[in-house]
């Protein structure tokens, strides 16, 4: 009896021991996988991007990514490369073109944040950004006579579009700059949820993309770009951020940025550096931080609610307004206050 009961008790502490070796391995073997990452900084979409995915398949989805991101500015995004659905659009102005379902999408929703902006975020603007070419190295304030006559083809509702095609009026010409960082985010956030990696984030020049676990993002000091004001805490969101500190030039004395106010045609001057924009899509907070900017810190709350999106906006006296539902601002530079 004594011996069968023993052997009964030792039968049980064998099973135990067992359990807890393979419990330890199967913890040893997630720790192992979810170590991999993999970091990654290099240039594309005229910005700098830097990857940081961690889990297993990190450096496929990375892989992934960069491979998306340049043939998404060739393919579809940029006006410059002949081919693209923006380039073909622009050419063809005046006829319906044959684009993918991805850029109709993206097209699409940028109308509908013209449509909620009044107009204030508008990718029709296309022949004014050319005029004042901010991307390119000799840049001039054009005439007002120049602005006037660019300014007879921005009109988002001329634009006409299905699910595969896409047609500007004759004359138009649109420009996907404000989006495009924001819409590598969301491409980028598909692959990663594909690739099953456990977390990353990914940083497009002014969009980040923060997935799987929570990640603190800076938000840039304007008189700065190297500095931060301040840190928000975010978990499967993206945030933009649109400031008259990221393209701009001087002359006689005056500065001028590259975010237009659609109206005039001459970079928005208000009483903002920037805003920062969270959501869950990256396409929506690029645009909305876009409209916001032109719409000012007042007239572009209402905006915001519409879908449902937070925003940080940086004042020209050093003063931060947040949003109610940012609860995670700290602000780390003393020489700026919370209004
Ligand atoms: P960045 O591209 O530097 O991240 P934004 O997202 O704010 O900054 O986009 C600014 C770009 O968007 C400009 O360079 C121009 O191409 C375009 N743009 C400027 N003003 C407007 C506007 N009111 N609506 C739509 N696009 C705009
Ligand atoms: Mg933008």
């Amino acid at each position: 009896m004594e011996k069968a009961h023993f052997f009964g008790a030792s039968k049980k502490w064998l099973a135990l021991i067992l359990c807890g070796v393979i419990i330890l391995g199967i913890i040893a073997a997630d720790f192992f996988i979810n170590r991999e990452k993999s970091e990654k900084t290099y240039v594309a979409m005229g910005t700098v991007i830097t990857s940081k995915i961690q889990g297993k398949g990190s450096a496929e989805a990375e892989e992934e990514i960069r491979t998306m991101i340049n043939g998404m500015e060739t393919a579809c995004l940029s006006w410059r490369c002949e081919g693209s659905d923006v380039y073909r659009i622009n050419e063809h102005n005046g006829t319906f073109e044959s684009v993918s379902q991805d850029t109709a999408k993206w097209i699409a929703d940028c109308v509908d944040v013209s449509e909620k902006s009044s107009g204030a975020f508008d990718i029709t603007i296309g022949k004014v950004t050319k005029l004042w070419n901010f991307d390119g190295e000799s840049s001039n304030v054009p005439s007002s006579k120049e602005i006037e006559k660019a300014l007879q083809a921005v009109d988002y509702s001329k634009m006409l579009f299905n699910s595969t095609a896409v047609k500007i009026a004759k004359g138009q010409f649109i420009d996907l700059g404000a989006v495009g960082k924001g819409i590598a985010c969301d491409s980028a956030r598909e692959i990663l949820e594909n690739s099953g990696v456990k977390s990353a984030t990914v940083s497009v020049g002014g969009s980040v993309l923060v997935f799987g676990k929570s990640a603190t993002v800076g938000v840039i000091c304007p008189d700065d770009d190297t500095k931060c004001v301040g840190t928000i805490n975010l978990k499967d969101k993206c945030v933009s951020t649109s400031g008259d500190y990221e393209r701009f030039f001087e002359k006689d004395g005056k500065k001028y940025h590259h975010i237009l106010d659609p109206y005039t045609g001459y970079p928005v001057e208000n009483n903002l550096r920037s805003v920062t924009v969270i959501c869950d899509s990256g396409l929506l907070s690029d645009a909305l931080s876009t409209a916001c900017f032109v719409l000012g810190y007042k007239g572009s709350l209402g905006l915001l609610n519409n879908y449902d999106a937070e925003a940080i906006y940086i004042f020209d006296d050093n003063t931060i307004a947040v949003t109610d539902g940012v609860k995670s601002f700290k602000l780390t530079d003393n020489s700026y206050k919370m209004k």
